[in-house]
């Protein structure tokens, strides 16, 4: 985190003219300069975060910002290393990930084992449960797992076929629990608890796969 150091210097000879500032550095910065009331910080990659500043607020009040956060983005930049790290496990040209497990390439797509298997899953667990939804469609979502209407439509993601069974057991539950809590309010959360007494593990599990929304298989 040191380069940020030279962010101060660099943001001095560029800020005057430019709303938005790339500091060449092994961190880059980027600011986005817009009619906001306050600063915020995002981590945008390994190397890369987002300030989004008022448009009166100055060089140096960015910097300060920016450096008072600096222990945070180390944190950040942590976890998505991480992050990365479990992705490259994978490999995806030569194996098919079905319920966590690795299989040769096989013949039927994800979108076909996803309708094969995921069904089964969210059936089963919303009778033993007892449950309902009137209807369920399985496609792909670069947001969110799942979803649970009003009109209580079931969606899941299709790459709930690659997680462990144990994580897509906690997608289904999760989205099941909305029927009766349309938030995540903490009778909602009690109410996931009551089946999953671990989920919050199983949770955090999850964000690990994150990177599986993103993924564009057939
Ligand atoms: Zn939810």
């Amino acid at each position: 985190m040191q380069n940020l150091v030279n962010f101060q210097n660099h943001l001095r000879r560029t800020c005057l003219f430019d709303i938005i500032v790339i500091v060449k550095t092994n961190m880059s910065v980027k600011i986005e300069k817009s009619k906001r009331k306050t600063i915020s910080l995002q981590v945008l990659t390994i190397d890369a975060v987002l300030v989004k500043a008022p448009l009166k607020c100055g060089d140096k009040k960015i910097w300060e910002f920016v450096n008072s956060k600096k222990s945070w983005i180390a944190k950040q930049i942590e976890s998505l290393k991480k992050k990365q790290d479990f992705a490259k496990r994978f490999d995806f040209e030569n194996y098919t990930y079905l319920l966590g497990e690795i299989h040769e390439k096989q013949k039927l797509s994800y979108k076909q084992n996803a309708n094969k298997i995921l069904p089964k899953i969210a059936e089963d667990l919303a009778s033993r449960l007892g449950y309902c939804f009137s209807k369920l469609s399985i496609k792909p979502s670069k947001r969110r797992w799942g979803s649970y209407s009003s009109k209580k439509e079931l969606m899941l993601n299709i790459y709930c076929v690659i997680l462990p069974l144990n994580l897509v057991e906690y997608v289904i539950i999760h989205e099941l629990c909305h029927s009766k809590e349309m938030n995540h309010s903490p009778k909602f959360w009690k109410l996931v608890e009551k089946h999953l007494p671990n989920y919050k593990l199983r949770k955090k599990q999850l964000e690990n796969y994150s990177f599986l929304l993103n993924l564009k298989l057939t």
